[in-house]
């Protein structure tokens, strides 16, 4: 990636005039079987973008309880974009059940109700353990969607890794939502950025709007280049980020005062409980950490680990020596 950065063609996008920011957005898009693409700064801009793109000031976005945009994006579709988030609550398994959406929904016209505007999902879910919504739900939520009028947004940032996990295209699992956000950092090991997706006017107004908030780079041909080398070299080893989960998972599972759900453990995250009771999830991780392992809290008081490219398989098993080091000595 630091080579390629090195040797981008550079131009001023603000203009249009980058050429590897082209590339990058026709791969995108080609990619995820959409007309355009739009390079944006991050997954948050991104989902801010294609929510006030397709709802007007004052409507409602149906929006899973434990998703990024409801817990990580800073309100910013309210404050920015004088939307209101409609909280729906999310399944186990990433899921938002289609009787909780009609729910949601309020009487179009009821003049004391924000109409809603817009349905987004989470792909894979990362609260959720990383879980990866079925393709017959996806879609389920699109004629649900399509029958009332409504579009579908998908916060993809990591949707390569379900595609991984399904092993089909990621056409086939975008092919559900009128947008898609995809993260080019995370999983996919770019320093910087996101893509918006979408049809032709989708983008149009999008690159607007991105202006707007601040998001137009002028030669941004640094950031795409990396963002090529992650669309054309490493979606094809997500594939042993999730082996090296599952091993993770496995292992963790089979120890004492760990509690762990493997069946939520289907692409790069694992989630999982302390169960022990000297600790808390503070003392853990900070034991941890001593041993030169991080991983984080993600809500309840769960701790979550991801695999990446920087991590392989005697990583792994470092890891688990780690835990269960941690565990023998205590906080
Ligand atoms: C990381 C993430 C985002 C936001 O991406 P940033 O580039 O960090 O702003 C959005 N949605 C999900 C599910 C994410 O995991």
């Amino acid at each position: 990636m630091l080579a390629a950065i090195t040797n981008a063609s550079l131009g001023d996008d603000v203009y249009n005039e980058d050429p590897t920011v082209s590339r990058l957005e026709a791969l995108a898009a080609a990619m995820l079987g959409k007309e355009a693409a739009a390079l944006m700064p991050s997954g948050t801009m991104a989902n801010l973008v294609a929510m006030m793109s397709h709802c007007p000031r004052g409507a409602e976005v149906l929006v899973g309880d434990e998703t990024d945009i409801y817990n990580y994006e800073a309100g910013g579709a309210s404050v920015l974009g004088g939307l209101v988030l409609h909280p729906v609550k999310t399944q186990p398994d990433g899921r938002l059940a289609l009787a909780d959406l009609a729910q949601a929904i309020r009487d179009p016209n009821d003049e004391q109700c924000a109409p809603a505007g817009l349905i987004c999902l989470e792909n894979t879910h990362n609260r959720c353990g990383g879980v990866v919504l079925p393709l017959s739900y996806l879609a389920e939520v699109r004629r649900f969607a399509t029958e009332r009028g409504l579009p579908v947004h998908m916060d993809g940032a990591r949707v390569f890794n379900a595609a991984c996990a399904l092993d089909v295209p990621v056409s086939r699992v975008t092919q559900y939502a009128d947008s898609v956000q995809f993260c080019l950092s995370k999983g996919l090991s770019a320093p910087i950025g996101s893509m918006l997706v979408g049809s032709q006017a989708f983008i149009k107004s999008a690159k607007r709007l991105r202006k707007m908030l601040g998001g137009g780079m002028r030669q941004a041909g640094i950031i795409a280049a990396a963002g090529v080398v992650a669309l054309e070299q490493m979606v094809g080893r997500l594939a042993e980020d999730h082996v090296h989960a599952r091993r993770l998972a496995a292992g963790l599972q089979e120890m004492p005062g760990i509690q762990l759900d493997l069946s939520t453990v289907q692409t790069n995250i694992v989630i999982f409980r302390v169960t022990d009771e000297r600790f808390s999830w503070q003392s853990f991780l900070s034991a941890l950490k001593q041993r030169g392992v991080r991983m984080g809290e993600l809500g309840y008081g769960r701790v979550r680990a991801v695999t990446h490219y920087g991590i392989s398989e005697s990583d792994v098993d470092a890891t688990l020596s780690a835990v269960a080091d941690v565990l023998r000595t205590g906080p």
